[in-house]
């Protein structure tokens, strides 16, 4: 039997934090070790604290610049030379918030307090509502996504929105940084207890020595083709996050100007 863990249990004095793990003995009983995660706890604490702040602070002078500036447009309140200049604020103040809601999501994750809620669901629906978003995005360069013949049938455990959101975000790296008029497969493997997730392109690469930094907070490649595209570093991070909170992994293969395979697995049924 595999050893059965609970983080973060409060002490009776309600100060303490404790990770308990009940590891089985074949024969002779179990043994439970208690490990002090009471630092930790005040760490997660303080990074949800964070982001609360980040999101109260950001947001609301956010909202405002955005409304104003919308109210200018739509009320013919300034010269046409003017309206070039509102919609260069509008289009930033609307980055700004795609980073902050970048943010908002890996910072949340990482904080703990976004607990994973695992059901069990058909993958063939959660494919099918991504390819209906991001299949006008590859069409716009040439781009064929390719999905499992077999989606329709195969059962998945997990968080349905957080696995949504990692595919999403690999899927839509693999349009983003792939030339027209190529393919973005999907590939699916479920067996020995897993499932992988298998994301193909045939784009830029990734040489080896920057392939686990890509995975890190705000990491993004210093080449041209990068440049080129919007983003902020966060995508990865966040798809590992989710892969770990899952006890499953992301790892990536690619082969600079030939394409890259990223595999994300977690357990499964
Ligand atoms: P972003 O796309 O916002 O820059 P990510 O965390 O999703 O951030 O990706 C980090 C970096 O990894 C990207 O900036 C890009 O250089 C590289 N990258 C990610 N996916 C791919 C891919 N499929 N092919 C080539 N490079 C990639």
């Amino acid at each position: 039997m595999e050893p059965a863990t609970r983080e973060f249990v409060p002490a009776l004095n309600g100060r303490s934090f404790y990770n308990l793990t009940l590891s089985p003995i074949a024969r002779a009983g179990a043994v439970l070790s208690l490990h002090d995660a009471t630092a930790q706890h005040e760490l997660n604490q303080a990074k949800s604290d964070m982001v609360s702040l980040i999101s109260h602070e950001l947001r609301t002078p956010l909202t405002s610049i955005r409304g104003y500036s919308d109210m200018l447009l739509k009320y013919n309140l300034v010269q046409e030379k003017g309206k070039d200049f509102l919609a260069t604020i509008i289009d930033e103040s609307g980055r700004l918030n795609q980073l902050i809601q970048s943010f908002l999501d890996i910072a949340y994750i990482e904080s703990g307090r976004q607990k994973i809620t695992k059901s069990e669901f058909d993958i063939g629906p959660l494919l099918k509502d991504m390819i209906s978003v991001l299949g006008p995005v590859a069409a716009e360069k040439q781009i064929a996504i390719e999905v499992p013949a077999d989606a329709a049938t195969t059962r998945v455990l997990a968080d349905r929105l957080l696995l949504y959101q990692a595919l999403t975000n690999l899927v839509t790296n693999a349009i983003k940084y792939s030339p027209p008029a190529t393919t973005v497969r999907i590939g699916m493997a479920n067996g020995n207890g897993r499932i992988r997730f298998q994301i193909s392109d045939q784009g830029f690469g990734i040489p080896i020595e920057e392939a686990s930094k890509i995975f890190e907070k705000f990491y993004r490649r210093a080449n041209k083709e990068t440049r080129e595209q919007s983003g902020f570093g966060l995508g990865l991070a966040f798809v590992k996050e989710v892969a770990i909170r899952h006890g499953g992994d992301i790892l990536v293969e690619s082969k600079v100007g030939k394409g890259s395979v990223f595999t994300l697995w977690i357990p499964n049924l």
